[in-house]
């Protein structure tokens, strides 16, 4: 900060403003790394109690946010509560009970920014009274609103009257909006984010966890150069005994399996269960690809070793497939992809073994792909399907999502996902893209002029296109030049763009177009609820992994509900993708997800049957 003494009288008020300002970043910054931390604490957290704990004494490091209180209100009403205070420097303050008045209630549901108060009176306002204790005079207080009750109020003490500041008023109601999500979560369940994030049936570390494991590990291993590896294991065969002993049977195979896996491997090391029958391990401080070998060959022996199941001896294998780190890749996209494309590999050349990516062979087939694509693209060999998506409401069309199709004269329709990734290494994914936005909105603007075109049309970006610059003014022009309002456009960007610095400023552009953004693959990533929410997405489409085994499987069905919730706490729509049963689709209802796209309610189809549709 500017020093006050030393300074020419006049300078004053600008070293004041320099000063004020300086104060106000350090305040911004304070206020985004707690949201960070405590992103990261409901990522993990099983229970309610240390999660309040954490919120009050993180949110007393923010400057100005002391003393903190949170007064948690039962559903009854008049609405008894329970209020926790916490001051920086000072033990943790005895849990006190009160009594919230309704009107104080109304007011506060109706004020997302919270408002001030410049006095405790002793009925209305009796949450504040710990506070007061502190030293406290005035007070700003936040509804935590879940669902539409109020569930908690946020406050925070000043002894003096504090500014009117638009910035604090929104920090406040991003811990709010925190609090929100710990309530609604741990409100139905205690224990429902660890059902999140734990297979209830071996106990490991599910899909969800694991992901966040492993951005740790490479992180960790591009830091301390040093080396990790990545396997992916899917048991041969797992499917026959199953079908002959049945899933109970099943299931304790599965268990066995991940118990010989642990012992496998060290402490510190992760093991995770994917889905099924997919396991998956992450070894770190490997010293090269043979110490690698060394352990795939260890788990490959050790789950050859017979399991007794109902009095018969069940024999099972695996292939495995490996990958480096940071060798192989530093996403953990790309890992998860090369360790499974060498299981595939591994199973190709006979199953019950280990193969480790090949770059060569990716290289290859990538080679052959990528000169196809030059040539689909001049020849025009690409094009449009549209996959309708239903209101869960009112079973509306609420719109279309454009899938690109290759239609080679070789080998048929190909579908994006064998050439999407080929057409990002090369970048020609750009102008496969450019093609896709233009045909598109071509086709957009012929329904408008028959009057049938639907409320939305989406179309997929690759964060690779979100990079060039040109991209916004492509969206932009292609909107003027069919006349096409913004709002019916959608663009579907994936969780590796909200991660990614460099397309942070085409996502701002497009949203200031007006283009709505969807966040497509929703759930597969680990992108934090503080991404989330700064971006501006206003749909989250959750993956169809999620909704596999659903709703007999009641972790998945868990998991699935929770990402819901999640979502529509943090204001985004909910579009549930690969809808294939009708109980897949009353499980979405009931749990209030907005929209559904799947086989079972309307495959992908041509643009003249679509148009019939529409029609
Ligand atoms: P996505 O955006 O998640 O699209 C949904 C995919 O799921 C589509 O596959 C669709 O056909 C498929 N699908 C829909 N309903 C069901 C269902 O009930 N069950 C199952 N099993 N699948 C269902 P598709 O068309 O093969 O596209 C695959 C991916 O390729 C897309 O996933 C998207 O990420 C990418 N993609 C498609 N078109 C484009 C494009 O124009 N540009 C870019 N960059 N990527 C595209
Ligand atoms: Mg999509
Ligand atoms: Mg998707």
């Amino acid at each position: 900060s500017v020093p006050r003494a030393t300074m020419p009288e006049e300078f004053q008020p600008l070293a004041d403003a320099v000063n004020a300002a300086g104060q106000r970043l350090s305040e911004d910054v304070a206020a985004l790394e707690t949201l960070g931390e405590i992103d990261r604490l409901l990522l993990g957290a099983t229970e309610l109690e240390p999660v309040l704990d954490a919120i009050l004494s993180r949110v007393t490091t923010v400057p100005r946010c002391q003393p903190v209180g949170i007064a948690l209100l039962a559903s009854a009403s008049p609405a008894p509560g329970r209020v926790s205070a916490a001051a920086e420097g000072s033990e943790p303050l005895p849990v006190t009970r009160v009594e919230l008045d309704p009107e104080l209630i109304a007011s506060l549901l109706a004020a997302d920014e919270g408002i001030t108060i410049a006095r405790c009176e002793e009925g209305r306002h009796s949450f504040l009274r710990p506070l007061r204790d502190l030293g406290s005079e005035f007070f700003w207080v936040w509804p935590v609103v879940t669902g539409q009750r109020l569930a908690a109020v946020l406050a925070v003490g000043f002894p003096e009257a504090p500014a009117d500041d638009p910035r604090f008023a929104r920090h406040g109601s991003e811990f709010a909006a925190r609090l929100a999500i710990a309530l609604s979560k741990t409100a139905r369940d205690e224990h429902l984010y660890r059902q999140a994030h734990y297979d209830p049936l071996t106990g490991l570390p599910n899909r969800l966890l694991f992901r966040d494991r492993r951005a740790q590990e490479i992180a960790h291993s591009a830091e301390s150069k040093t080396r990790g590896a990545l396997l992916y294991i899917d048991l041969d065969d797992f499917k026959k005994v199953n079908d002959s002993v049945g899933h109970a049977a099943g299931d304790q195979l599965l268990v066995i399996v991940a118990q010989r896996l642990r012992a496998c491997v060290k402490e510190g090391d992760t093991v995770a269960r994917l889905a099924g029958d997919e396991f998956t391990v992450i070894l770190r401080n490997v010293a090269d690809a043979d110490s690698v070998s060394v352990v795939a060959e260890r788990i490959i022996e050790s789950i050859r070793t017979p399991v007794n199941l109902a009095g018969r001896d069940h024999y099972v294998q695996a292939s495995i497939g490996m990958a480096l780190f940071p060798d192989n890749g530093l996403t953990i996209e790309d890992l998860m992809r090369r360790a499974d494309g060498a299981m595939y590999r591994a199973k190709d050349l006979g199953r019950g073994r280990a193969m480790f990516f090949d770059r060569n062979l990716m290289l290859k087939r990538f080679d052959t792909t990528q000169s196809g694509l030059y040539r689909a693209l001049r020849q025009r060999e690409f094009s449009l399907f549209y996959q309708p998506q239903y209101s869960l409401r009112d079973g509306s069309l609420g719109g279309l999502e454009a899938l690109l199709r290759w239609q080679t004269s070789r080998d048929g329709t190909r579908s994006p996902d064998e050439f999407i990734p080929a057409a990002e290494v090369s970048g020609l994914i750009v102008d496969i893209g450019s093609w896709v936005l233009e045909a598109a909105c071509a086709q957009l603007s012929v329904w408008r002029e028959q009057g049938i075109a639907p409320r939305r049309l989406s179309v997929n970006v690759s964060v690779q296109q979100l990079k060039h610059a040109e991209f916004p003014r492509l969206v932009r022009r292609a909107l003027e030049k069919y006349g096409i309002p913004a709002a019916t456009l959608e663009v579907e960007i994936t969780e590796s763009v909200l991660l990614d610095e460099a397309s942070a400023g085409a996502v701002r552009q497009l949203a200031e177009l007006g283009v709505r953004l969807a966040l497509d693959d929703f759930g597969t990533g680990y992108s934090s609820l503080n991404y989330l929410r700064q971006r501006p997405i206003s749909v989250g489409k959750i993956d169809r992994s999620f909704l596999e085994d659903v709703p007999d499987n009641s972790a998945s069905a868990t998991l699935a509900e929770t990402i819901i919730s999640m979502a529509h706490a943090l204001g985004k729509e909910v579009v549930a993708e690969g809808v294939e049963t009708a109980a897949q689709l009353q499980f979405l209802r009931d749990r209030k997800c907005d929209n559904a796209q799947g086989f079972y309610i309307a495959e992908p189809l041509p643009e003249a049957q679509v148009s019939e549709l529409l029609q």
